[in-house]
C-alpha cells in the first residue's frame, strides 16, 4: 500500500519560489568585481533568475545542457544557480584557480554550451576560448557599458544585455527530481579531474540537512557570508540553504583578503560565515595586527582541511565566535559531519569542550559512515581505532560523470555500496569523527602511523608560524620519517631547534618530526588547500639529517 500524500518532486526552483514569496525582502548583498557594493533581495533574484531562464530557452538550450560559470560569489552567479538549474539545465561551476589547460579539458569533457564569466577572468577566457570546442555562447557577467570593445572573444555579450529583452514571467518546469542540476569537478590531484553530478533531489535534501540546528543552524534572522566560493562544491550548499530559510546573503566577490572580509562582516552585520582555514588565517592576522573585534559574528563553519586548534581557540576565546568544524568532500555535496556539542558536554571544562570541537564532528542525518581495516572489516567506534572512512547517503556520489574511473563504490555483505573517501579516521563512542589524514598523506614510521594533521596543528600553534605542512621522507630504517615545512610569520624569528623543542610533551617522542624546512611559501591548490604533491616534488632532493 502506498502512502496517500502528494507526489511533488524536490526541485531547486521550489527554493527560489519559497524565498521570493516568504522572505522576498531579505537582502542579497554583493561586493562586485567592479568594486561597488550591490544590494538586491530574494524577490529580485527570483525575478532575474526567471529572466535568465527565458534567455536560456531562447538560446535553444536543451534539458540537461551544461551552462558553465567562471565566477566569484555574487548576485549574478546566484541568479544563474536558480535560472540554469530551475529551467532544467545543469550548472557547471568551474574553479578559476585551475590551470587553463585543465579548465579547457573540463569544459570539453562536460560539453559546456555556454560560459558565463566575471570580467576579472577575461585573460583566462582569452587563453582557453579557442580550445573549448563545445561552448557556443560567451557571456560576461557585467553591465552592457562595461563590456570591453576588443575582448578577442567573438560575439561576447554582457549578461545584462543578454537578459534585458526578457520579462520575468516564466513557469518553472516540473520534472523528475533525480534529474541532474549542477556539477563540480574534483581538483584531480591524481589523474584527470572527475565530476560529481548533483541532482535536484540530492541538492534539496542536502539543503534541508545543512540548515538543521545541529548543522549550520540557519534562519531568517541570519546574515550569512559564504567566503567559500560558489565554484567550490556550491559554496557548501549555502546558496540553497539560505533560500530555504530566508537568510540574508552577503557575497565577498573577489576580495578575500583579511581586511575586506572583516569590513564586510561588520558593515553587513554578518552572524554566520563559512570558509577554509587559510582564509580565516588571513582575517585573524589582520584583526590581531589592528586590534579589531567582531560586533555581530556568532558562528563560523570551518572545513575543507583540518582546522588547527589554535584557530578554534582564537575564534572562541578572543572573539566569542563558535567554531563549527566540518568535514566533507566534493563527492558528498559536500557535508558529511559537523561538530557541535551534546548536552552532556555543556558541564565540561573549556579544555574538554575544545578537545571535542577539534574533531570533525558527528554525522549529519542522511550520511551513514563507517571505518574499516585493510581487509574491509568494520572497526569499533572507540576513538582509538583508525581506519579507512567509507560513507553512503542520498547526497553521496554513486558514480562519476560519464562513468570516469569505473564503479567507485565498495559493496558490504548486504550488497549496499559505500563510497571510499580516501580519508583515514577514528570515531569515538559518541559518534564524533576525527580525520587523522588523507590515506596518501599518512606517514608510516616503523610500522606505526603518524598523523600529518597532528604534526601541522602543533606547528601552527607556535606564535611565529604562519603555515605548516608535514610530509613523510624515505628513511632506511623506519621506512618514512616526518618533516615539517614551515612558513614564518612576517618579522618573526624561529630556529629549527626552537620549533622541535616546542613539540616536547605535545606528542609522542617518536612522532616528533626529524627536521624543519623553512620556506617562503607552501604551495596551495585551487581550493585553498596545501598541495602536498607539489611540496613533495619541491623537496625531492631533500636529505634527512644524518641519513
Ligand atoms: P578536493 O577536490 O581537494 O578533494 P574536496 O573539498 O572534495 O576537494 O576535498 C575533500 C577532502 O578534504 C576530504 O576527503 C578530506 O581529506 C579533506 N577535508 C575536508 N574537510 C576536512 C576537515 N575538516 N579536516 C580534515 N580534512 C578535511
Amino acid at each position: 500500500m502506498l502512502g496517500l500524500m502528494q507526489d511533488q518532486p524536490l526541485l531547486i526552483s521550489s527554493l527560489i519560489e519559497f524565498a521570493e514569496r516568504h522572505n522576498g525582502d531579505a537582502e542579497i548583498v554583493s561586493r562586485r568585481v567592479e568594486g561597488d557594493i550591490h544590494r538586491s533581495t530574494w524577490r529580485e533574484i527570483a525575478s532575474r533568475s526567471r529572466r535568465v531562464a527565458n534567455a536560456l530557452d531562447n538560446e535553444q538550450l536543451l534539458f540537461s545542457d551544461r551552462i558553465a560559470t567562471l565566477a566569484w560569489n555574487g548576485h549574478r552567479h546566484l541568479e544563474l544557480y536558480y535560472g540554469v538549474s530551475g529551467s532544467g539545465r545543469v550548472l557547471h561551476t568551474i574553479n578559476p584557480r585551475l590551470h587553463p589547460d585543465q579548465i579547457a579539458w573540463i569544459a570539453n569533457h562536460a560539453e559546456d554550451q555556454v560560459l558565463c564569466f566575471d570580467l576579472s577572468f577575461l585573460p583566462l577566457v582569452q587563453a582557453v576560448h579557442a580550445k573549448c570546442t563545445t561552448i557556443r555562447k560567451w557571456i560576461a557577467l557585467c553591465d552592457a557599458d562595461k563590456l570591453p570593445a576588443d575582448s578577442g572573444i567573438p560575439n561576447l555579450v554582457s549578461y545584462e544585455a543578454w537578459i534585458a529583452p526578457y520579462g520575468d514571467t516564466y513557469a518553472w518546469p516540473s520534472f523528475d527530481e533525480n534529474s541532474a542540476s549542477s556539477m563540480c569537478y574534483t581538483s584531480g590531484t591524481t589523474g584527470n579531474p572527475k565530476a560529481a553530478l548533483y541532482s535536484h533531489r540530492s541538492t534539496l535534501l542536502h539543503a534541508y540537512a545543512a540548515a538543521l540546528p545541529d548543522v549550520m543552524n540557519l534562519s531568517a534572522r541570519d546574515s550569512v557570508l559564504p567566503v567559500v566560493p560558489m565554484f567550490h562544491v556550491n559554496a557548501w550548499g549555502i546558496p540553497y540553504s539560505a533560500a530555504l530559510t530566508g537568510a540574508k546573503l552577503v557575497f565577498p566577490g573577489p576580495a578575500l583578503d583579511g581586511k575586506s572580509v572583516f569590513e564586510l562582516i561588520e558593515s553587513e552585520r554578518v552572524t554566520f560565515a563559512a570558509g577554509v582555514p587559510t582564509v580565516w588565517q588571513m582575517m585573524l592576522g589582520h584583526m590581531q595586527a589592528n586590534e579589531l573585534k567582531f560586533s555581530t559574528l556568532k558562528r563560523t563553519v570551518i572545513g575543507g582541511s583540518a582546522c588547527p586548534p589554535a584557530m578554534i581557540n582564537a575564534f572562541q576565546q578572543q572573539h566569542g565566535v563558535e567554531v563549527l568544524h566540518a568535514w566533507g568532500m566534493t563527492e558528498m555535496s559536500p557535508l558529511g559531519t559537523l561538530c557541535t556539542l551534546k548536552n552532556k558536554h555543556l558541564t565540561q571544562s573549556q579544555e574538554q569542550q575544545t578537545a571535542i570541537r577539534m574533531k570533525q564532528g558527528r554525522a549529519i542525518f542522511g550520511v551513514d559512515m563507517k571505518i574499516v581495516d585493510a581487509n574491509g572489516t568494520d572497526l569499533p567506534w572507540d576513538g582509538k581505532s583508525s581506519g579507512d572512512l567509507l560513507v553512503k547517503g542520498p547526497w553521496v556520489v554513486k558514480e562519476y560523470f560519464k562513468g570516469e574511473g569505473g564503479d567507485p563504490l565498495v559493496p558490504d555483505e548486504q550488497g549496499r555500496g559505500w563510497f571510499p573517501t580516501g580519508d583515514v579516521a577514528t570515531v569515538d563512542a559518541d559518534g564524533y569523527l576525527q580525520i587523522t589524514d588523507r590515506s596518501k598523506d599518512v606517514i608510516k614510521s616503523g610500522g606505526e602511523w603518524i598523523s600529518s594533521i597532528d604534526i601541522e596543528n602543533i606547528a601552527v600553534a607556535h606564535p611565529a608560524v604562519a603555515m605548516a605542512a608535514c610530509i613523510g621522507v624515505a628513511h632506511p630504517k623506519w621506512d618514512e620519517r616526518p618533516i615539517v615545512a614551515v612558513v614564518k610569520k612576517p618579522g618573526c624569528e624561529l630556529s629549527r631547534d626552537e620549533l622541535l623543542a616546542f613539540y616536547a610533551g605535545k606528542t609522542a617522542k617518536w612522532q616528533i618530526p626529524d627536521d624543519v624546512v623553512f620556506l617562503d611559501a607552501i604551495p596551495i591548490g585551487a581550493t585553498g588547500k596545501i598541495l602536498k604533491t607539489r611540496l613533495r616534488e619541491q623537496l625531492r632532493d631533500y636529505k634527512l639529517p644524518g641519513v
